[in-house]
């Protein structure tokens, strides 16, 4: 058990990862040795971007790209907002299960024009469900062309067009959640763009990366540096870069989706029957069909009862958990997917979102069916809400 993660039972892996040891390690070590500043010509920034690069082929490795198709962001919040900002003033559409740095940026952004952009995410955050991309994908292929578009004008160094493929639509998926959970292959789902983040694999918070299929259209957020082939500016954050690939050697090495398919699964699936089968008013929204869903997450509600205060009186007990996704924290409105899902105010109120990692045990389960029963039962009695 790392941490003292064996006081509490830690549900809340979709929010974030702790830092894996193997990580932590790496990064003190990286700290020392690869100070430098990657871009710069001498041995030591050489050094520094040698570790950036092979970070960049473990996940070109991982999810089927060419390394250079890979760009080094701050997080996934970065990497969604740099896709759909390069649309702007296009048509943008998204699934309502997106996360807020998609919403709200196409929010700001859409406007009417093609080239078209579809940002669909392949498993959501708070019920975990796997959306069907080939759908969209179809529906993508058959945009035509503009004529002309100011997405397509931009030329590199030497004059040649920076976008090969005029296209009438265009593909995005965040895979934040879907990393090292399913298997990826950006070019079986025929993407352009995908977001990634690396605190939901084991690795540091406020690293990231963005796959730009080669020939599509990239406007970079961040201007003022040539670093990522001009396509993102700032300063190498290498330390962060060596842990995301610690975290990215991990999964590759061990196959996570393997574990989380075969055993993170089953504790999730067993704690799903027992919700159902031992607290009275309780629903699951996420199902629990193989393919339906991320392994990892469990998404319920408990009629009569209060997410917040479910999640405090849990909280009180040892066992961490989150109402609808931590981003919202602090928001008082229903979740948007739960609503989007459910068209419930009161399921969406009353929902609890278990997640869980390759740490948690059956011991876990025992912990939260000793507790959670008797908390939903006591709010369940003082609730205005009839049963
Ligand atoms: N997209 C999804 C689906 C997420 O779950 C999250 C994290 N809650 C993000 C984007 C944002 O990730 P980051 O913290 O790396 O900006």
């Amino acid at each position: 058990m790392r941490y003292n993660l064996n006081i509490m039972v830690y549900l809340d892996y979709a929010a974030t990862v702790p830092l894996l040891p193997e990580v932590r390690e790496a990064m003190r070590k990286a700290e020392e040795k690869f100070f430098a500043n990657a871009s710069a010509l001498h041995t030591p920034g050489h050094l520094a971007m040698n570790e950036v690069e092979k970070t960049r082929e473990l996940l070109a490795k991982l999810i089927n790209a060419e390394p250079e198709e890979i760009i080094f962001t701050s997080g996934a919040s970065e990497s969604n907002n740099t896709v759909i900002r390069t649309f702007e003033g296009c048509q943008i559409e998204t699934s309502p299960l997106e996360h807020h740095s998609i919403i709200e940026a196409a929010r700001v952004y859409a406007s009417d024009k093609l080239p078209k952009l579809y940002s669909y995410m392949l498993a959501n955050n708070e019920t975990g469900e796997i959306l069907d991309l080939d759908e969209i994908r179809k529906k993508a292929t058959k945009i035509q062309a503009p004529a002309s578009s100011g997405l397509f004008e931009a030329k590199n160094d030497w004059g040649k067009p920076l976008v090969t493929e005029r296209r009438g639509a265009y593909l995005h998926s965040d895979l934040t959640q879907a990393l090292g959970k399913i298997p990826i292959d950006v070019k079986r789902l025929g993407l352009d763009y995908a977001t990634f983040s690396a605190h939901k694999i084991g690795g540091p918070v406020g690293v990231g990366a963005l796959y730009v299929r080669k020939g599509v259209p990239l406007k970079p957020l961040i201007i003022g540096g040539n670093q990522e082939n001009k396509r993102r500016g700032g300063t190498y954050n290498t330390v962060g870069i060596v842990g995301f690939g610690v975290a990215l050697e991990k999964v590759l090495h061990e196959k996570s989706w393997e574990i989380y398919d075969l055993e993170v699964r089953k504790l999730r699936d067993n704690l799903a029957w027992r919700i159902l089968n031992e607290i009275p008013g309780s629903s699951l929204n996420t199902d629990l069909g193989y393919g339906k869903s991320l392994p990892n997450i469990l998404n319920a509600s408990f009629r009569a009862a209060e997410g917040e205060s479910i999640q405090l009186y849990l909280d009180a007990e040892g066992v961490v958990v989150s109402t609808g996704s931590a981003c919202a924290a602090g928001d008082t409105k229903p979740s948007h997917v739960l609503m989007a899902k459910t068209g419930d105010a009161e399921v969406a109120h009353s929902s609890i979102r278990f997640s869980f990692g390759t740490d948690n045990t059956e011991a876990d389960i025992e912990k939260v069916m000793a507790v959670l029963p008797g908390i939903i039962d006591r709010l369940q009695k003082i609730s205005t809400i009839k049963m």
